[in-house]
C-alpha cells in the first residue's frame, strides 16, 4: 500500500506532477496551500477586503469556501457565501440544502437569492418563455447577480472555476477566436468602480479531481448529481476529456497554459465599446439596456435590476449588520 510522503500514514492521493502520496489531512493541507499561494501570486485578496464566494451546492465551491474560510483569519478579510436558487427542480431543491450546510459547517453567513422567491420564475419557466436555451438564461441571471452582489457590497466575488474548466474555455474560444474571452479567463478580472465587480478564481491551478478529493478529505457536504441541462455530448465536455487524457501524458500541462494565459491575459483584444451603464439599473452594459433588464423586461412587464439591486442590499444587511442604505464605497481592488 502507498504511504504519505508526509508522515507515512496510509495514503488516498498521487499528485503525477509532484510524484508524491498523501494521506487525507496531508492532502487537504497541500490542496489548501496551493490555494493560499494562487491567491497571493495573483494578489487575488489584500488585508480588509470583502469576499463573496458564489457557492453552488457543487464540489467546487465546497472546495472554494472551506479554503477561503480557512484563510480569511491569516489574510484578514471578511468572507460571505451566495447561493443563487435557480429553480431547477429537484436540482436545485438538493443544491440549496448542501449549500446551506456546507455555510453552516464553515461558520460563513450565506445568503440565498431564489429567482421563484424573488421574480416568480426560475430559469425552466424564463427559458420556455423567452424561447431560449436554458443554459443561456442561467449565464445571463448569475453573472448579473454575481456582479450586483459585488458591486453592492462593495466586494470582491469569488467563483469556483477550476483549473480544467478554465483550460477548456480557453481553448473553446481559441477555436472560436473569441480573443476578447480569452482575455477574461485570468485569475483576476478586474472591476470598474460602481458598474463591474472584481471577480477572482482561487481555484485557478487546483484540477477537478484535486477539487473532488479534498473535499472528500475534508469531509464537506457537497451535491454529486450535475445540472439536468448539462449535456455530456457538449463542446466543453469533449474539450475537457481531451485534455484528460494529454495530461496524463504531459503531466501539469493544463497548469501550464494557465500560468502562460495569466500573464498573457492583458495582451488580448478588449471590448471596443467604451463603459456603458444600463439605463436602466446602472450597472455595466454594452448597449442601451443590460441583458438582464431586457429579460426581466420581457418576463415580468419591467426591468428588474434596479430592484433586484435593493434587494440584495437588503437580504445581505442582515449577515453584514450593516445598514441597507450603506454602499460599502462601490468595488473594491
Ligand atoms: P458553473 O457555472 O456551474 O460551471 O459553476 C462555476 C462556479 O460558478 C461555481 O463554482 C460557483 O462558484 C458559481 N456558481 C454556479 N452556480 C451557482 C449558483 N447556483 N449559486 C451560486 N454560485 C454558483
Ligand atoms: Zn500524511
Ligand atoms: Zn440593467
Amino acid at each position: 500500500m502507498a504511504r504519505c510522503s508526509v508522515c507515512g500514514a496510509p495514503a488516498i492521493a498521487y499528485v503525477p506532477y509532484q510524484r508524491r502520496y498523501y494521506c487525507p489531512e496531508h492532502y487537504a493541507e497541500f490542496v489548501e496551500g496551493k490555494v493560499e499561494r494562487t491567491i497571493e501570486k495573483y494578489k487575488m485578496i489584500r488585508e480588509g477586503d470583502r469576499v463573496v464566494a458564489a457557492v453552488s451546492g457543487g464540489k467546487d465551491s465546497a472546495t472554494l469556501l472551506s479554503t477561503l474560510s480557512r484563510l480569511r483569519g491569516k489574510l484578514g478579510f471578511e468572507l460571505y457565501a451566495f447561493h443563487i436558487d435557480l429553480g431547477i427542480g429537484d436540482y436545485s431543491v438538493e443544491s440549496r440544502k448542501a449549500a446551506v450546510e456546507l455555510a453552516r459547517r464553515l461558520r460563513v453567513p450565506l445568503v440565498v437569492f431564489s429567482l421563484w422567491e424573488e421574480l416568480g420564475y426560475g430559469v425552466p419557466e424564463a427559458a420556455v418563455r423567452l424561447r431560449r436555451p436554458a443554459c443561456s438564461v442561467c449565464g445571463i441571471f448569475k453573472r448579473y447577480l454575481y456582479n450586483a452582489v459585488g458591486v453592492e457590497l462593495g466586494a470582491k466575488v469569488a467563483t469556483g472555476h477550476n483549473a480544467d474548466d478554465l483550460a477548456a474555455y480557453s481553448l473553446k474560444n481559441f477555436l472560436f477566436q473569441e480573443l476578447e474571452a480569452i482575455g477574461k479567463l485570468g485569475p483576476v478580472q478586474e472591476g470598474v468602480p460602481g458598474l463591474a465587480a472584481t471577480r477572482i478564481r482561487p481555484l485557478y491551478t487546483v484540477y477537478e479531481k484535486e477539487s473532488f478529493l479534498y473535499t472528500v478529505a475534508r469531509g464537506l457536504p457537497f451535491l454529486h448529481r450535475e445540472c439536468p441541462h448539462a449535456r455530456l455530448d457538449s463542446l466543453d465536455f469533449k474539450l475537457k476529456e481531451m485534455l484528460n487524457r494529454l495530461e496524463e501524458e504531459r503531466p501539469s500541462l493544463k497548469l501550464g497554459l494557465l500560468s502562460r494565459l495569466a500573464k498573457r491575459a492583458k495582451d488580448y483584444p478588449r471590448p471596443k465599446e467604451s463603459y456603458a451603464r444600463c439605463e436602466s439599473c446602472g450597472l455595466l452594459s454594452s448597449s442601451g439596456k443590460c441583458s438582464f433588464c431586457r429579460l426581466t423586461e420581457r418576463l415580468s412587464g419591467e426591468p428588474l435590476g434596479g430592484w433586484v439591486r435593493k434587494r440584495i442590499r437588503e437580504l445581505f444587511s442582515g449577515v453584514t449588520g450593516q445598514p441597507s442604505s450603506c454602499t460599502w464605497g462601490g468595488t473594491s481592488g
